[in-house]
């Protein structure tokens, strides 16, 4: 498939057209024109589409960097995760997103 069509070109495909068109506001509101294809997809509901029916996000070629830099920044917009820490009560090793001890209940320290 060709991937560029005169000044624009295809930045992202992604399979939800609801995050298409949230895609779509973000980057009119950083002042990029872009145009989203497929944006109905073709099929009934709890049918997952061929990948050539999902919506497709296309910008200009010039402002392609910036657009993928946000898309990237709407689909994960999780920041750092914190450091695991070890629970004073059992010492079981906690990932960082969780306030208490899975094992025994105890609050991170
Ligand atoms: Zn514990």
């Amino acid at each position: 498939m060709e991937k560029t069509v005169g000044n624009l070109e295809r930045v992202h495909i992604i399979a939800d057209p609801l995050i298409a068109g949230h895609i779509e506001s973000v980057l009119a509101a950083r002042g990029i024109y872009c145009m989203v294809r497929n944006r109905h997809l073709i099929g009934g509901a709890g049918e997952i589409p061929p990948l050539e029916a999902w919506p497709e996000i296309w910008v200009d070629r010039d402002d392609a960097p910036i657009a993928r830099q946000l898309i990237h920044e709407v689909l994960e917009p999780a920041g750092p995760t914190p450091d695991p820490w070890i629970c004073p009560d059992c010492g079981e090793r906690i990932e960082g997103q969780f306030a208490e001890c899975w094992h025994c209940g105890a609050v991170a320290p």
